[in-house]
């Protein structure tokens, strides 16, 4: 699989390249320099998930990997379903939370770090450095836990995440290692980055990032829209539109990407909250990214959308029209509201699968059938799903097992030399 770099053409690299480097020079993204295509999508939907995900993913990348290989990858990485319930008589949702970290970053982070693995030689130590404002930290600590010669090193601003989140990915110890930092999150990503700019340290420590744009979390996500469209009646599967709750939009450039290689999807919509630059560029035609505000959707708080180049290079190769792609903005007020209807159809949800879910059943007209995405368990938001529906959930037994144990982070000032020192120490 060759891929090229969006913002240098002549820039081309091997997919292991591209999951090991993550982003080209310039900082623009990879994008795959030819796409296969399924023509008999019938026969790949009556697969099961794995052995299915396994055929699409080395069509991808079957010249690198042996398909006995990717068959392993998808194996460690997707260890649990994607479900899809119906919500209405044409209304279905497509479950991504029923990983260990309870969101459909499980699907991107676990592949990645399996990919990783698999491209990497098996010398040198590798050091994964990454900052999260909350649940990609997870994901990714939980897709490496336990992975030998990868060590994971995590920096979050200390007291800025909320103490569920903080007790899912800062209580496993062994390969990883997480750092309270007195600052913020801005403080961290520099941290991050000044680590990356120090050439020596980052050969000495074998430093990598899992950065959320990686080539690989796309592909791992291409594999559930197949697999929701397999669970759907055969008589739902003609008209499907499908709604993605959007923030840097990976999720829904994996959808188009799905749609790209065969899967048959009507019309996709992008759902996002008050952040809408992407709904403000598909209705207006100029691009205009606002300050960021916060919401009780807040894994969707982005203005400055990284994926969109990615979508808009898909939309280019397939002589796709933008104005195809449905789109819609939420304010924090109708998700509440949306949250609630859902609740008295019998359809705990929150807040990021409300804001699709809410798109959807105002654009679907006559006939269609619409599917939205779930990203996140209801009891991952328990604050503000139990506020808004008067409820205590209970919490599933990885956030209750989690949240029974030790917090093992260390505590380090904004301060790059304590940094290095950390990083040494994991070696
Ligand atoms: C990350 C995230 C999103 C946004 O997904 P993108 O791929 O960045 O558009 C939506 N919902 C939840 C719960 C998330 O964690």
């Amino acid at each position: 699989m060759k891929l090229y770099n969006l913002k240098e053409h002549q820039e081309q690299v091997s997919f292991g390249q591209a999951v090991r480097q993550g982003l080209g020079s310039n900082q623009g993204l990879f994008f795959p320099a030819e796409l296969p295509y399924f023509d008999n999508v019938e026969a790949l939907l009556d697969m099961d998930f794995n052995s299915r995900s396994s055929k699409i993913l080395s069509a991808f990348i079957g010249e690198e990997l042996a398909a006995e290989t990717v068959g392993q990858m998808v194996g460690n990485a997707f260890q649990f379903p994607a479900p899809v319930e119906k919500v209405t008589d044409d209304v279905f949702a497509l479950e991504l939370f029923h990983g260990p970290t309870l969101a459909f970053k499980d699907f991107g982070g676990r592949f990645m770090a399996q990919s990783l693995a698999a491209v990497s030689d098996a010398e040198g130590n590798i050091t994964i450095l990454t900052a999260t404002s909350g649940d990609t930290g997870a994901a990714v600590a939980h897709a490496f836990y336990g992975m030998e010669n990868i060590k994971v090193v995590i920096l979050y601003p200390k007291g800025k995440i909320s103490p569920l989140q903080e007790k899912m990915f800062c209580t496993l110890g062994g390969n990883i290692t997480t750092v309270a930092v007195n600052g913020t999150f801005d403080d961290c990503q520099a941290l991050v980055k000044q680590a990356f700019d120090d050439a020596e340290l980052r050969q000495e420590v074998g430093l990598n990032s899992a950065n959320s744009i990686n080539i690989s979390r796309l592909m791992a996500q291409i594999c559930y829209y197949f697999e929701a469209v397999a669970q759907l009646p055969k008589d739902k599967r003609n008209e499907l539109v499908i709604s993605v709750p959007s923030g840097n939009f990976g999720n829904l450039t994996a959808g188009l990407l799905a749609k790209a290689i065969g899967l048959p999807v009507k019309r996709f919509i992008a759902a996002t909250n008050v952040n809408d630059t992407v709904p403000r560029y598909l209705k207006t035609g100029t691009w205009a990214p606002e300050p960021t505000v916060p919401t009780i959707s807040n894994a969707m708080d982005v203005s400055q959308p990284n994926n969109w180049p990615r979508i808009e290079e898909l939309c280019r190769l397939k002589g796709w029209g933008l104005d195809e792609l449905g789109y819609g903005a939420v304010t924090d007020e109708q998700t509440a509201e949306t949250l609630k209807a859902m609740e008295e159809a019998d359809y705990l949800c929150e807040p990021h699968g409300a804001i699709a879910y809410r798109v959807l059943t105002e654009q679907l007209t006559e006939g269609e059938t619409g599917l939205f995405l779930c990203t996140a368990h209801p009891a991952k938001f328990k604050e503000v799903v139990d506020e808004i529906l008067g409820k205590d959930i209970p919490l599933p037994a990885p956030l209750a097992k989690h949240n029974a144990m030790e917090l093992l982070s260390l505590e380090r000032d904004n301060d790059f030399e304590q940094l290095k020192v950390v990083l040494r120490a994991t070696q």
